[in-house]
């Protein structure tokens, strides 16, 4: 896989560490109304939301609602669900954004590079041929605020 250049995660990346730790967790606080302007659905289960240090245009998180970063202590309800959510993510990406391919993973544990270890997430990242080229034309903070946004709208209206 070729690595997507993505400047603006330097903000996120630096952030890991001590004080981190110590910070809430967005997915809980999303579960819990937060976020609004970031979180595209809840399920009875899980949660989808927009990543703010996006790899990629239409780049989403999906999340089992309960706060744990274990995937084997998913009951098999919520392991379906959590799938359900990531196949509804990429049914409505299809639909607005068009994606040549998919990343779809998750990184569990800090060693193997979770920025948030206690609540498991699986990542959904959009592909495009030659997107590795495209990502360093938009690698403003104020034009990935803006796509992010945009992203949310289209992404609401297209979820019906
Ligand atoms: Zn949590």
């Amino acid at each position: 896989m070729d690595r997507l250049w993505a400047p603006w995660r330097i903000a996120y990346v630096q952030g890991t560490g001590k004080k981190r730790e110590k910070q809430r967790c967005i997915f809980c606080d999303a579960a819990k109304g937060g976020h609004k302007q970031h979180v595209l659905f809840t399920t009875g289960r899980s949660i989808a939301i927009l990543n703010i240090f996006p790899y990629n245009n239409g780049h989403i998180m999906v999340a089992p609602l309960r706060h744990t970063g274990q995937l084997s202590s998913l009951s098999p309800e919520e392991a379906l669900d959590l799938f359900d959510a990531v196949s509804r993510v990429m049914r409505v990406l299809d639909r607005i954004i068009k994606p040549a391919g998919y990343n779809v993973g998750a990184n569990i544990g800090r060693a193997a590079g979770a920025g948030i270890p206690g609540h498991l997430h699986l990542h959904i990242v959009p592909r495009w041929n030659g997107d590795t080229n495209f990502m360093p034309v938009v690698n403003s903070t104020k034009v990935i605020s803006q796509s992010l946004e945009e992203l949310h709208t289209r992404f609401m209206k297209a979820d019906r």
